[in-house]
C-alpha cells in the first residue's frame, strides 16, 4: 500500500534518523564551457533569441550528420582525472531513445554501459572531517532544449495553454558525474550532499570546464534517496528529486525526503520509485513521473559517431594539467597569509580567494590585501549587486593603490577616491591620481598657510597647546585636513604645528 503525505505527514527528522539510515546518490550534471554544441558548431552561448543557435544537427533534420567535439571529450577526460577515476580506453556515445518535445532527435545522445570515465571518488570536507564520496562513473551526454509553458498559473505543463520550445540548449555538452551509494552519513546525510556538490563545483570550476553556474542550470543535482531500517544493509526504494539548483536546495531536499519518506515507511506504507521536483518555497518536494528503468529507454550504440579512444599519452598530458585541488589550495594560502578560520571562510563566500591571491602577488601584503577587497570593495559589490569578480577593478590596480598608500602619496581616504575614480572608468590608479589631483600635499609652503589659517582661526585652542594640552593639536590637525579636501600629510600637519607654536610635544 502506498500513503498519502496528507494521510500521514512528516516524521520528526531526529526521530527518522533514529530508526531509519539514510542512503544517498548523487547526480550532478555539468554543462562543459566550450565554444560550441557536442556534435555541432552551434554556439552554447546562455540566453540569446530562442532557436538562433540550432542548425541541422542539432535540430536533427533528416540526413544531418554529428561530429564529437574534441575539446569536450578533453574536458570529460580533465574531470574524470581529477575525480580519481580510471579513463576508458574506448567508448562509445549510446541512443537513450524517448520522446519529448524538447528533444528534436527523439532520443538523446549519451553514454550507457561504456562511459569515459569510472570508479573514481571525491575526499569532501564536511564540516571539518573528511568523508569519501565514491563516484561510479562521469559520462558524456548533450543538453535537451527548453519548453516554456504559458497560460497556466504555476508555469508548469499541467494548466497551460500552449508551449513554446527552444533549442539553444540542445546539443549543449554535458557530463553526468554520478556517485555509487553513500551509506553511513546518518544525521549528515543532507550535510554531506551539499558538501558534495560544492566541492564538486569549486573542483570543476578550478579545471575551467564550465562556469558551474547553478542559478543558470550550468549545474544541476539529482538527489536520489531512500531509507532503510537502522543497521539494515538491504537498500530501500528511493525517489529521484530532479535539478535541485542551489546548494541549500540539495541540503533541505535531502532532509525533506528523510522526513517524508521515514513517515510512510514508520505507517507500513511503501515508496514509490519516481522522480520528485523540489519546491524551493516550500521546502517540500512533489511527485513527478515515476520512474523508467533502463530496459525503457532501449539503449544502443550510437550509428553516427565513431567510438572515442583517447590516447594513453593524451590522458597523461591531460593529467599533467591538473591544477592544485582548491581546498588543497585553500588550506596552503591560508596557512601563507595568516588568516582565521572565518576570514578565510568570508572570503570564500564572497568569492575573493582569488583576488586577494593576485593582489598579494602583484604586491601588496595579504592584509592589505584582503582588507581592500573584503571591507571598501565588498560594499561597492554589495551596493551595485555584483559579485568581487564582477567590479571593474583588477588586483594589479588594488595593489597600486597600495603601493601609492605605503609611499605616502596617498592617505587612507584620497586612496578611496582613487579606488572610486578606477571603478568609474577613469584608467588605472596613477592616471587618477593625475587627473583628479589626488595626491597627498607634503609641501611644506602649501600646508603651512593652511595651518596659520587654522590656528588664527582657533586662538583657543593654541594657547592650550602651547600650555601643554598637546592632544588638542587634533582639532588644529582636523581642520587643515578639511581645508585641503583630505588631501594634507596628517603627521607632517602635526609636526609644523608644533614647530609654528613653539612647542615640543615629547617635552
Ligand atoms: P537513473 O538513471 O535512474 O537516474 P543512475 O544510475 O543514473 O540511475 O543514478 C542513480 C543514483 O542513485 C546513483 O547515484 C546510485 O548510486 C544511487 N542509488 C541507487 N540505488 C539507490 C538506493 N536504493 N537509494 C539511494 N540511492 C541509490
Ligand atoms: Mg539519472
Ligand atoms: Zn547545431
Amino acid at each position: 500500500m502506498s500513503f498519502d503525505l496528507d494521510t500521514v505527514g512528516l516524521m520528526d527528522y531526529d526521530q527518522a534518523i533514529e530508526t531509519f539510515d539514510p542512503v544517498m546518490g548523487l547526480e550532478v550534471h555539468v554543462e562543459l564551457g566550450t565554444a560550441t554544441k557536442m556534435f555541432c558548431a552551434c554556439p552554447t552561448d546562455f540566453g540569446g533569441e530562442p532557436n538562433t543557435h540550432v542548425c541541422p544537427v542539432c535540430l536533427a533534420l533528416p540526413g544531418a550528420m554529428p561530429a564529437v567535439n574534441r575539446l569536450a571529450v578533453e574536458y570529460a577526460i580533465k574531470i574524470g582525472l581529477a575525480l580519481n577515476c580510471e579513463i576508458a580506453e574506448w567508448c562509445r556515445f549510446a541512443r537513450k531513445n524517448y520522446f519529448y518535445p524538447d528533444m528534436p532527435k527523439n532520443f538523446q545522445t549519451s553514454q550507457y554501459d561504456e562511459p569515459i570515465a569510472f570508479n573514481g571518488y571525491l575526499d569532501v570536507d564536511v564540516d571539518g572531517e573528511i568523508v569519501r564520496i565514491e563516484i561510479e562513473r562521469a559520462h558524456m551526454e548533450e543538453d535537451t532544449g527548453k519548453s516554456l509553458h504559458v497560460g497556466g498559473a504555476t508555469g508548469r505543463i499541467h494548466g497551460a495553454e500552449y508551449s513554446l520550445l527552444d533549442y539553444n540548449r540542445a546539443g549543449v555538452p554535458l557530463v553526468e558525474i554520478v556517485t555509487k551509494p553513500i551509506i553511513g552519513t546518518k544525521a549528515a546525510a543532507p550535510a554531506v550532499a551539499r558538501a558534495y556538490v560544492g566541492a564538486l563545483r569549486d573542483l570543476l570550476l578550478s579545471l575551467g570546464v564550465s562556469d558551474v553556474r547553478m542559478d543558470q542550470g550550468s549545474l544541476r543535482c539529482d538527489v536520489n534517496l531512500s531509507l532503510t531500517p537502522a543497521g539494515n544493509p538491504v537498500f530501500g526504494t528511493r525517489t529521484e528529486t530532479k535539478n535541485v539548483n542551489s546548494l541549500r536546495s540539495v541540503e533541505r531536499a535531502a532532509r525533506y525526503e528523510v522526513t517524508r519518506q521515514a513517515a510512510i515507511l514508520a505507517a507500513g506504507g511503501t515508496i514509490k520509485q519516481e522522480t520528485r521536483h523540489f519546491e524551493e518555497q516550500s521546502g517540500t518536494t512533489r511527485a513527478g513521473r515515476s520512474k523508467e528503468t533502463a530496459e525503457d529507454y532501449r539503449y544502443f550504440p550510437e550509428p553516427d559517431l565513431v567510438p572515442i579512444a583517447p590516447a594513453r599519452e593524451w590522458v597523461e598530458e591531460l593529467r599533467a594539467t591538473l591544477p592544485e585541488l582548491p581546498w588543497i589550495r585553500r588550506a596552503r594560502l591560508q596557512a601563507d597569509w595568516g588568516f582565521t578560520d572565518p576570514e578565510m571562510r568570508d572570503l570564500l563566500a564572497a568569492g575573493g580567494i582569488d583576488l586577494v591571491a593576485e593582489t598579494v602577488a602583484a604586491g601588496a601584503t595579504p592584509a592589505e590585501a584582503k582588507s581592500w577587497w573584503s571591507a571598501y570593495l565588498g560594499q561597492k559589490a554589495n551596493a551595485a549587486g555584483q559579485s568581487l569578480t564582477e567590479l571593474p577593478i583588477t588586483p594589479v590596480q588594488v595593489a597600486e593603490v597600495v603601493a601609492l598608500v605605503n609611499s605616502g602619496a596617498l592617505n587612507a581616504k584620497l586612496a578611496r577616491q582613487v579606488i572610486d575614480g578606477v571603478l568609474a572608468g577613469e584608467g588605472d590608479p596613477a592616471a587618477v591620481v593625475a587627473a583628479r589631483g589626488l595626491a597627498v600635499v607634503s609641501d611644506d609652503s602649501a600646508l603651512q598657510q593652511a595651518v596659520d589659517d587654522a590656528l588664527a582661526a582657533a586662538p583657543d585652542v593654541a594657547d592650550r597647546i602651547r600650555s601643554g594640552k598637546v592632544q588638542a593639536v587634533g582639532a588644529v590637525v582636523g581642520a587643515v585636513m578639511k581645508a585641503t579636501r583630505g588631501q594634507a600629510d596628517a603627521a607632517r600637519v602635526r609636526e609644523l604645528v608644533f614647530t609654528t607654536l613653539g612647542v615640543d610635544p615629547e617635552a
